[in-house]
């Protein structure tokens, strides 16, 4: 692919995209396609010599966009959302032209220089303390994953990473069931064990308990075993469920333990000063972390990680073989040394796009409609014959459920998402089968709303 070649696609792959977001509404949100649909249109041999790329595109034409799941369809309520606002789609077009690989500050110093700023620039969007530091990581997942490593390794004096788990007590960590699955993928790969994320009791609030947070931690220790930290929950994915962070945070740092705050989807409601009042305490926090890719409009991926001091997780992650020594070492960051992958992309650029495309008022404007939209379709879901909301809004999440059972509600689940016009997860909460409601998609309006509460109406006749 020459120059010209190069301009001639990319050009087109930019057209196309933007005919894809404005014909969104017009296709259904999952695609119609049976297992292997897809690959049997694929060759199961490379091609030994180069193609036409007028052809290749075609073949994606033809073959991909049918086949995909539309996160970005406004009447997408499934999961959480994925947004990718069109002014952070286009950072990345250019991040994807310069194609760097962003892991010291020397190898691309506009794209470190950038992510610190921009991380601070979200610090103060959520209301977050001056002095916290942050990075941006490409999941929570992985987030969470150093914040426990790091738990492990303050509470065992750093002996981990250099002597291994054996001979070591017990580390605990103590979360709620509340939890993302990221937690429990977290204690496993770090070699904790499953068998000793405690899973400490909820209230009827469906938050931790601080008081049995307290005794569990006590009773951990006065069996010998390392306690070694606390993941506190800012909205769960089942039901958007919040722990009492300060309360929690209190007893964590009673016990000299560290403490980390999953708030990857309900973060980004924090822009919005009147929501805060469900996290308070997230600001004492020791680590924190957030989506923009999920509710801000960031493109996946980009995850941003609170931290109140850095230095634990630096002395647990940091690691500086020879040939990654440069100049200026003294004078900047190398932000591979905060992370499990040493290779970066240049996510920055996507969220200085995005807050100075729309301002912090434009994001917040588009949250709040969610948030009030939730609440509409609640109530008029609620006000319906033979159904029952579970968990009313928490921000614009919900669940609901058919009064007529768990076998009704999947029958229903699975004739809204067969009918394509809106796209619905499910979930169990307290043993029952849960369909969840989730107003989130950046193009989303009212009126999808509207339809989509019309939608399950309809299909729950037939
Ligand atoms: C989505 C989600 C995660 C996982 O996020 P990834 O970035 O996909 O790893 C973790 N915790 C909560 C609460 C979430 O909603």
């Amino acid at each position: 692919m020459n120059g010209d070649d190069f301009r001639r696609w990319a050009r087109r792959a930019a057209d196309w995209g933007a005919d894809y977001l404005e014909g969104l509404r017009e296709r259904p949100v999952r695609p119609a396609v049976k297992p292997g649909e897809v690959a049997a249109q694929l060759p199961a041999a490379p091609p030994e010599g180069a193609e036409d790329f007028a052809e290749i595109f075609a073949d994606f034409e033809r073959i991909v966009p049918r086949a995909m799941t539309h996160w970005q369809h406004p009447r997408f309520f499934a999961y959480f959302p994925a947004n990718a606002a069109p002014a952070s789609m286009v950072a990345e077009h250019l991040v994807n032209a310069m194609a760097a690989q962003c892991m010291l500050w020397e190898t691309s110093p506009a794209a470190t220089e950038m992510e610190l700023r921009m991380v601070d620039w979200l610090r103060q969007a959520l209301g977050l303390p001056e002095g916290m530091a942050g990075v941006i990581q490409d999941s929570a997942s992985s987030a969470t994953l150093t914040a426990v490593l790091t738990m492990r390794e303050r509470a065992t004096g750093w002996a981990g990473n250099e002597a291994g788990l054996a001979g070591q007590k017990p580390v605990r960590i103590y979360a709620s069931a509340e939890n993302h699955s990221s937690v429990d993928k977290a204690v496993r790969v770090a070699g904790i064990g499953q068998a000793n994320l405690v899973k400490v009791a909820t209230g009827p609030d469906h938050a931790m308990d601080p008081d049995a947070l307290r005794d569990a931690i006590a009773a951990d220790r006065a069996a010998g075993m390392l306690p070694g930290g606390v993941v506190l929950c800012a909205g769960g994915t089942a039901i958007g469920a919040f722990d009492r962070i300060a309360e929690s945070v209190a007893v964590a740092r009673e016990a000299d333990l560290y403490t980390h705050v999953d708030a990857a989807w309900a973060g980004s409601a924090m822009i919005c000063p009147e929501f805060r009042h469900l996290w308070a305490g997230a600001e004492q926090a020791d680590s924190l972390v957030f989506n923009p890719h999920k509710w801000l409009g960031a493109q996946f991926d980009c995850s941003v990680q609170f931290l109140a001091d850095p230095k634990p997780q630096l002395r647990t992650m940091g690691l500086r073989p020879d040939f990654l020594e440069t100049l200026h070492e003294r004078e900047v960051v190398n932000l591979n040394e905060w992370t499990v992958p040493l290779g970066r992309r240049f996510r920055a650029l996507k969220i200085w796009f995005l807050v100075r495309a729309y301002g912090l008022e434009g994001l917040r404007e588009r949250i709040r409609n969610h948030v009030a939209w939730a609440e509409m379709a609640a109530e008029r879901i609620g006000a319906m014959e033979g159904f029952e909301i579970v968990t009313s809004p928490s921000l614009s999440l919900f669940t609901f459920r058919l009064a007529a059972g768990d076998e009704a509600t999947r029958r229903l689940i699975e004739a809204i998402n067969a009918d394509g016009r809106i796209y619905l997860t499910q979930t169990s909460h307290k043993g029952q089968f849960v369909i969840r409601f989730q107003v989130g998609q950046f193009d989303c309006t009212r009126e999808d709303v509207e339809t989509a509460v019309a939608v399950i109406a309809e299909l729950a006749q037939g």
